[in-house]
């Protein structure tokens, strides 16, 4: 299923893996199935941490949950992710086998200490780019919370459940079995959807902060070179967006961006962010600052 070159990868990415995971596929007769299961035993054969049980009893054929064993995490692929997906099984393998997330302490604090039951289904489709964002971002939360469950489902395998939903576009999230949002969506926005209490408690934080002398509204390109350009200068900045990069974001191609000829969208988000928190880290000394906040303009 795998060729040579991804399986090479792949393994070199599992050896990240710390703690044991258990695959279990819910499979039917069908080709998808067997795909699915090719797919699966590639991933077995790369790493002694990984084991697999073909008797899953799930609804949704054919579909795979990533378990940690001793630990009660619900994280379910309904479909194969290869394509953009494909980085989002790495990932979830890494994470439920013990790998820590990129996200900020502060992050995976607030997903932890969220209180409910959610039970969360992404529509996702292969070729969707806007799709990886969210199914990484609820697999993070399925990972550390036992309260977040999360199944991405292709729609093109699931089409019954697209027709009957009527899935539009895709991404599509369902929370507990009602519409909860459409499109590219991150970590933060999901959480401050989610955690009614978030946007008060961030403005709280804010207020406690000494005063900056410039604050920079929005982390598109205009903002992150305009806090470069104030921080270089030693002024106290910071920065209050609801995600770096803006509509940069949302887009892959990104082309003629003055002396870069073609980029990735997400790609130059990532530069635009490390531009500016370099600048700010070569100044720890002196009383700067950059936040950058979830929903600032709702505050
Ligand atoms: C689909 C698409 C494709 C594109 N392709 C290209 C391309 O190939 N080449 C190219 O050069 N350009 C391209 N662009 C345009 C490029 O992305 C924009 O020119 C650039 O992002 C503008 O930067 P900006 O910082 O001025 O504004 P934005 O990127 O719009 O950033 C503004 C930010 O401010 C935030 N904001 C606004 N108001 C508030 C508020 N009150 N409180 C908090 N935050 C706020 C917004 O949420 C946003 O994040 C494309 C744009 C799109 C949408």
């Amino acid at each position: 299923m795998l060729d040579a070159n991804l399986k090479a990868q792949l393994k070199s990415y599992l050896e990240r893996v710390t703690q044991p995971i258990e695959i279990v596929a819910s499979l039917d007769d069908g080709a998808k199935s067997q795909e699915m299961l090719a797919l699966l035993k590639d991933i077995v054969s790369l790493s002694n941490q990984i084991t697999l049980l073909d008797n899953g009893t799930d609804a949704r054929k054919p579909s795979f949950s990533l378990n940690r064993p001793g630990s009660d995490i619900s994280l379910r692929f309904a479909g194969i992710p290869m394509g953009h997906e494909f980085t989002s099984l790495v990932l979830a393998l890494l994470q439920v086998g013990g790998h820590p997330s990129k996200a900020s302490a502060e992050v995976i604090e607030q997903i932890r200490s969220l209180k409910g039951e959610f039970n969360f289904e992404t529509y996702f489709s292969l070729s969707c780019q806007n799709c990886p964002d969210v199914v990484q971002a609820l697999n993070l939360m399925a990972v550390l919370n036992p309260n977040i469950r999360h199944v991405a489902i292709d729609g093109a395998l699931f089409q019954a459940e697209v027709d009957e939903r009527k899935v539009m576009a895709v991404p599509s999230i369902y929370l507990n079995g009602v519409n909860f949002g459409q499109g590219r969506m991150g970590l933060e926005e999901i959480l401050a959807k989610l955690d009614t209490g978030a946007v008060e408690k961030q403005a709280q934080k804010l207020n406690a902060k000494e005063a900056f002398d410039v604050l920079v509204v929005g982390g598109g390109p205009a903002g992150a070179s305009a806090a470069i350009y104030a921080a270089r200068k030693g002024i106290r900045t910071g920065v209050a967006a609801e995600r770096f990069g803006g509509q940069v974001l949302d887009t892959m191609a990104i082309e003629n961006f003055v002396s870069v000829k073609e980029t990735e969208g997400p790609k130059l988000a990532a530069a635009l962010e490390e531009h500016v928190k370099l600048r700010i880290s070569e100044h720890r000394d002196r009383p700067f600052r950059l936040i950058v906040t979830g929903h600032f303009a709702n505050a």
